[in-house]
């Protein structure tokens, strides 16, 4: 920094820190069904970003003329879009990155948790970690993001608290410390016990009624939750400090270990305490990796990645919106911001912020931020923007898809356009498009069935050209690497049938089973397979 701008500069990064600080970008991960869309709609009350609890509902009325821009969701009645919701509360910006909360979802679900820098897991008391709980996870332990538990659905039958905190820790190999201990079950359920602040929150009361007690020997328990449930409370409260790990920040920000707190999303209770939390413990904006050097926040020049990309928003408008994570500097309306893979420059004359309510124009974004940014196609998924900087973030992962299909055409005279649709759908992370290396059909990977539907319909709508799938051999792909040459050659030359590109042109190998995979990994020591690949 030259000797003439320090005082403005220093100004300019304070403001940039300042705002950064009171940021938290988070998602939350949960299976189908444990309560998201009801938790989303209980922080968004209470941040005052919505009026009606329903309304983030995908069958709501509210939301549909919103968000279902795709035929797909109009005939599902689902929203597939990721979205950006915030709020503020007590000075702070939350910024909740919302994630399809269906059955199936599609790589944007796991891209999203590479813009966020916390995680609620949502947790249904009766039924603990399931398979989409789990597999999210995995996603958020690549980046080792924090994540708060919640475990909802507490005025139901529910699992004993210490079986849930077993299951995290054994399921999960992540460390569990309750924070908030319920006070009674099911019906019977009270309210909460705060093992850290000492004080008892009654399940009707709101966020400031919690009452503060002397300790669990209190008589005054007694009085409030009947002699039964204090006595069963003194037990387990005493047995939880004995056994369960204290709660430990620098732990939790390490995605070592996770609070739990305990709670009923529809009976609007323990989401104050969950969002208290999320205040005091989740991390704001922190320095992010990219090559050639690592971006902190409070750095003047603006920063930041595109994790996705939502195509037609507007029917009328063939236009796309790349949503970009700002990870530095200060965004304002009218910037022209560097695309470092192609260095072009990309204007950014309307950024958009995502209300739970509107698209909103925004007048300026700060770090934790996510904008969405008008383009015609040049934005792709995992680019970086900058000032100028040749820079380049890393971790916008792809996921080897779980689903391989070619795709079947019903009319022959359009492979052409087939072909300039699914490049512009693979570009944009709709699908993953492969080329086999014996020169047969081209085969599409996706995660979830929902985004084969959703692929049909949009080479349908927009593209005008009609097909279908058909089964391949293959139920497994993985990246192949090495830094033998030859290795590689041979193992492409070798396994021509089972073996092709990606869109990127980088090595990949089908496989009809594990236990291939497997075999092939035996065989072939000096090649790596790997199931993740981070995209530049
Ligand atoms: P999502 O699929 O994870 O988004 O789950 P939803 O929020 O749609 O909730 C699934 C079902 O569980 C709905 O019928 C909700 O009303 C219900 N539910 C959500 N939270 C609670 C809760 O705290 N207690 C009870 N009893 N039901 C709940």
């Amino acid at each position: 920094m030259d000797a003439l701008t320090p005082a403005v500069a220093d100004g300019a990064r304070e403001q940039v820190a300042a705002e950064a600080a009171r940021r938290r970008t988070f998602a939350i991960i949960a299976h189908p069904d444990a309560g998201k869309t009801t938790l989303t709609e209980k922080l968004l009350l209470r941040g005052g970003a919505i009026q009606l609890a329903g309304a983030v509902r995908a069958k709501g009325n509210a939301r549909r003329t919103r968000s279902d821009w795709m035929k797909i969701e109009q005939d599902r009645g689902i929203s597939v879009a990721t979205s950006v919701m915030t709020f503020e509360r007590d000075g702070l910006v939350f910024n909740l990155l919302d994630t399809p909360g269906h059955e199936d979802f599609s790589e944007d679900t796991y891209r999203t948790l590479t813009a966020v820098d916390a995680a609620v897991m949502v947790l249904d008391a009766a039924k603990g970690i399931e398979s989409q709980t789990r597999k999210l996870f995995e996603v958020c332990r690549l980046r080792d993001i924090p994540i708060i538990t919640f475990v909802n659905k507490m005025d139901r039958e529910a699992r004993d608290p210490f079986e849930l905190i077993d299951e995290i820790e054994t399921t999960l190999a992540l460390d569990a410390a309750p924070v908030a201990w319920p006070v009674g079950r099911a019906s019977e359920f009270a309210g909460t016990w705060d093992l850290l602040e000492k004080h008892f929150l009654p399940v009707d009361a709101d966020d400031s009624g919690a009452i503060q007690l002397a300790g669990l020997d209190d008589p005054k328990l007694d009085a409030l939750v009947g002699a039964a449930r204090a006595a069963a409370l003194r037990e387990e409260a005493a047995l939880a400090e004995a056994a369960c790990p204290e709660f430990d920040l620098e732990a939790f920000r390490q995605g070592t270990l996770t609070p739990v707190f305990f709670g009923s999303a529809l009976r609007d209770f323990g989401i104050g305490h969950l969002l208290d939390g999320l205040a005091r413990y989740a991390p704001p904006p922190g320095a992010r990796a990219g090559d050639p050097r690592e971006v902190l926040p409070a750095e003047e020049k603006l920063t930041g990645f595109v994790f996705k990309i939502q195509a037609n928003m507007d029917p009328n408008h063939r236009d796309r919106v790349a949503f970009v994570r700002l990870c530095s500097g200060r965004l304002v309306k009218g910037m022209r911001l560097k695309q470092v893979r192609t260095g072009k420059q990309v204007p950014v004359n309307a950024p958009l912020f995502f209300f739970a309510k509107d698209r909103q124009v925004a007048e300026e974004a700060w770090p934790g931020d996510v904008v969405g940014v008008a383009n015609h196609g040049t934005l792709r998924i995992g680019d970086t923007l900058t000032e100028g900087e040749q820079l380049n973030f890393r971790g916008v992962p792809s996921f080897a898809p779980e689903i391989l299909r070619h795709v079947r055409l019903e009319d022959p005279m359009l492979a052409k356009k087939l072909k300039t649709a699914l490049d512009q759908l693979a570009e944009e992370g709709v699908v993953q498009l492969f080329r086999p290396l014996d020169g047969s059909l081209p085969v599409v990977g996706v995660v979830g069935q929902l985004q084969l539907d959703v692929l049909q319909s949009r080479l349908k709508v927009e593209y005008g050209v009609p097909a279908g799938f058909q089964d391949t051999i293959w139920s497994m792909m993985r990246w192949v690497t090495s830094d033998d040459r030859t290795a590689l050659d041979r193992f492409a030359q070798t396994n021509r049938r089972d073996a092709g590109e990606d869109h990127d042109g980088a090595l990949v190998a089908f496989f009809g089973s594990d236990w291939r995979r497997k075999r092939a990994e035996e065989e072939w020591p000096m090649l790596r397979f790997h199931a993740v690949r981070e995209q530049h």
